[in-house]
């Protein structure tokens, strides 16, 4: 480290996407004034024998290499930054918290297309909009031309320009009468980047009388759209926070500024959009993993560039530039999905909050089931704490109910109770939903002639039986393989199913009920795209009586018509090792209730238990979300666990065994070299699940009374593991508060 800098003309500090915690030195490319260049802009590079592109962090006049070590950058991509200073910064910050190299989470902020260098540059589309005559006309004068004065009706319906997507789900042939609406001068064709925000008014449909209390809410973060401040809004299912959320966002976009919404999963992105399509005339972009790179490119370059005044997106929609951002929402701030889980494992939630305490403007994160971390925080004043308490409008809360089934008759995994509530509800013309958290026919196939079970080869983990496409499948790894008809041991046919999945419910239902329409909603049912929106779509039209589904149900949905939850199966999450599985369980149970009865029908909610005397089930049931929350805090409190302390977790993944342990042992005595007091150091142990995909997995477990303190070591110990010659030959990775220990 010692080593003389040299002083030279001008140096480019470049980060690359490289696994390695350094930026790199490059001379500019030739012709290049380099003090005219803004850190954040995308620069070509050679790259030991091939090109990168990387981003600009600063402009030096000193390098700890040898001029003549110094390598020519090839190519300065853009002209203008695409990064910002404060962009720039939280994207540092989150290097510096995860300990994951600078290059990388720079890379990673941009979509696909920018990283391989293409330009920055939207690629637009035409829109069709009414003209001020067409906005006036009375269709009646179209009388004659049935294609043109449809296409006027459904305009003047609409306060959005159109684009070529929506013109062909209308009329397959509405170009001709298109080109003559356009010759009248009816309509007029605007490009969609040059469509002014619409500033009259930006709401479209009537806004609802908030109440009381999202009244109080509403004014409470709306006080604060001029500084940091953290909300937690914790609403009950159906308590109309999203509601909240439009009448701030509405205020917020008055002003000029931008709001991003953050929510958990594509599942839920169609229903919100939908919602915030129909309140607010401004363009309103949704931004997932379901998108092609190219519609992800673009609507990170309008939100970059400022023109789009709403994004909703999932977690990867964090890092998003937006230069007039004004508030941060997060719908749902408890979901685990909020984490990334490969790579960079950051948490889009608590990101947000230090994204929103750099830009100094508020974060609303809303939920009916507060992470413990959130309630911790709430509870020692870090975040303001607000409360819906109530179901919004007509609604009233549903009624939950332990049943219990041991020693009953099971036709399946379904109770005769239990089917005769779902006869009731369904002859009243209510609809039911039942939740199992498990795909597929059945969990496991044994023999029942030796005892075999089948097990995939590459995992520590049973095959799932598949009946519909007749195949055994890993749901760890993937691997597939035909569904036997004799066992493989003793070669005998009687092979037996074990245990329930989504799939076998479904033909359990059709037999009790062959005359209702049933839909089921999992993985393995909505693949394709597309389908899991037709089968919202049947939900929500009511020609599904009976709903069926894992935990892409639970979410969020809104389903007026379902007046009965059943919980087919609370007890398997009772038992796990992982001490963040009770709370997942309690949130999980509460959501999917909280699909019960969200409209003027009352509900009632059925869960079915060998465990009716759990007291996590107890608490729950007769105290509530924040009884069990409050106890639960308690109990993390007496062991020392999150949020009283900080952990982290390093996981190894090495064909070898013997190789991951030795690099784990290793990490531990370097920690152990380094240690501060408070500090623990938990392991080498081996995965909950050991071998995975044909890799064996241990990890190392460090927990730290104080934030900085953990940090520190972490410091210390990542660029120490780089020196370690072990270190390349498993693939190791650290998980800065881990929210699972799997
Ligand atoms: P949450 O997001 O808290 O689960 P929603 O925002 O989906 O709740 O609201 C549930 C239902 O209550 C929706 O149909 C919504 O239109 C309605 N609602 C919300 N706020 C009000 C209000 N102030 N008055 C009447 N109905 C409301
Ligand atoms: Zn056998
Ligand atoms: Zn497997």
């Amino acid at each position: 480290m010692a080593k003389s800098s040299k002083k030279l003309n001008s140096i480019l500090r470049i980060a690359v996407a490289v696994p390695l915690h350094r930026i790199f030195d490059y001379l500019p490319p030739t012709d290049t004034e380099a003090n005219t260049l803004s850190a954040g802009v995308r620069i070509r590079v050679p790259f030991g024998h091939r090109e990168k592109v990387g981003v600009l962090i600063e402009v030096t006049k000193h390098s700890e290499l040898q001029p003549e070590n110094l390598k020519q950058a090839l190519e300065i991509i853009d002209t203008e930054p695409l990064l910002s200073a404060t962009d720039m910064a939280l994207l540092q910050w989150i290097s510096g918290y995860y300990h994951h190299p600078l290059g990388d989470v720079v890379v990673s902020a941009m979509p696909v297309l920018l990283r391989q260098g293409k330009p920055a540059r939207i690629s637009s589309q035409k829109l069709y909009r009414l003209s001020e005559t067409g906005s006036t006309l009375n269709p009646e004068d179209l009388q004659r031309a049935r294609i043109q004065q449809s296409l006027i009706i459904k305009l003047q319906n609409q306060s959005l320009p159109v684009n070529a997507k929506q013109l062909n789900m209308w009329h397959k042939t509405w170009r001709p009468a298109m080109a003559a609406l356009i010759e009248k001068g009816l309509i007029e064709v605007v490009n969609d980047i040059d469509v002014p925000p619409i500033t009259h008014s930006n709401v479209n449909t009537h806004v609802l009388q908030a109440n009381e209390e999202q009244q109080h809410a509403i004014a409470m973060v709306a006080d604060s759209l001029k500084g940091f401040a953290a909300h937690l809004l914790e609403g009950v299912t159906g308590s109309g926070k999203t509601e909240v959320y439009m009448q701030l966002i509405s205020q917020v976009i008055e002003q000029g500024k931008q709001v991003l919404v953050l929510v958990p999963e594509i599942s839920l992105t169609p229903q919100l959009e939908s919602r915030f399509k129909q309140r607010f005339s401004v363009a309103v972009e949704v931004s997932h993993s379901g998108l092609t790179d190219l519609q992800r490119c673009n609507i990170w370059l309008k939100a970059q560039q400022g023109h789009c005044p709403i994004v909703v997106g999932t977690r990867s929609a964090l890092m998003m530039p937006m230069p007039h951002l004004g508030l941060i929402i997060i719908d749902e701030e408890h979901d685990s999905s909020f984490k990334q889980q490969e790579g960079l494992r950051f948490s889009a939630r608590d990101v947000a909050v230090v994204r929103a305490k750099k830009l100094n403007i508020p974060i609303l994160m809303g939920t009916a089931t507060p992470s413990l971390e959130s309630f911790y925080n709430a509870q020692e004043g870090r975040y303001q704490w607000l409360h819906l308490s109530k179901r919004a409008g007509a609604a009233s809360e549903p009624v939950l109910r332990l049943l219990d089934i041991r020693n009953k008759l099971l036709h399946d995994g379904l109770s005769d109770i239990l089917l005769q509530e779902i006869h009731q509800v369904l002859s009243k013309g209510e609809q039911a939903l039942l939740f199992l958290n498990r795909r597929g026919f059945a969990p496991a196939l044994m023999c029942h002639g030796c005892g075999w079970v089948a097990q995939c080869r590459c995992c520590d983990a049973n095959l799932v039986v598949h009946q519909q496409d007749k195949v055994l499948r890993c749901h760890h790894c993937g691997h597939q393989q035909v569904l036997p008809r004799q066992c493989p041991a003793c070669h005998t046919p009687n092979l037996l199913a074990l245990g329930l999945g989504t799939e076998r419910i479904e033909q359990v239902l059709q037999q009790h009920f062959p005359s209702q329409t049933i839909i089921r909603i999992d993985r393995d049912t909505t693949r394709r795209k597309g389908e899991l929106e037709k089968g919202l779509e049947l939900i929500n039209n009511g020609q599904a009586n009976i709903i069926l589904g894992t935990q892409m149900l639970a979410k969020g949905h809104h389903f007026p018509n379902v007046t009965l939850v059943g919980i087919l199966d609370v007890d398997s999450g009772l038992f796990s090792i992982d001490f963040h599985a009770a709370e997942k369980m309690a949130q999980m149970i509460v959501q999917v209730s909280g699909r019960a009865g969200r409209s003027e029908k009352p509900g009632q909610v059925i869960m079915q238990t060998r465990q009716p005397e759990h007291p996590l089930l107890l608490t729950l049931i007769r105290q509530g979300y924040r009884q069990f929350a409050q106890q639960t805090l308690q109990e993390r409190s007496l062991a020392g666990l999150p949020p009283y302390s900080y952990q982290a977790l390093f996981r190894v993944l090495a064909v070898d065994q013997q190789l991951a342990i030795d690099f784990l042992e290793q990490v531990s005595t370097l920690a152990q070299n380094n240690i501060v007091k408070d500090i623990e150091i938990m392991g080498p142990v081996p995965a909950p699940m050991i071998r995975r995909a044909g890799r064996y997995r241990y990890q190392l477990l460090i927990q730290a009374r104080k934030r900085a303190s953990l940090h520190a070591l972490l410091d210390l110990l990542v660029a120490d593991i780089a020196k370690l010659k072990s270190s390349k030959k498993v693939r190791w990775s650290l998980d800065v508060d881990p929210v699972d220990l799997y």
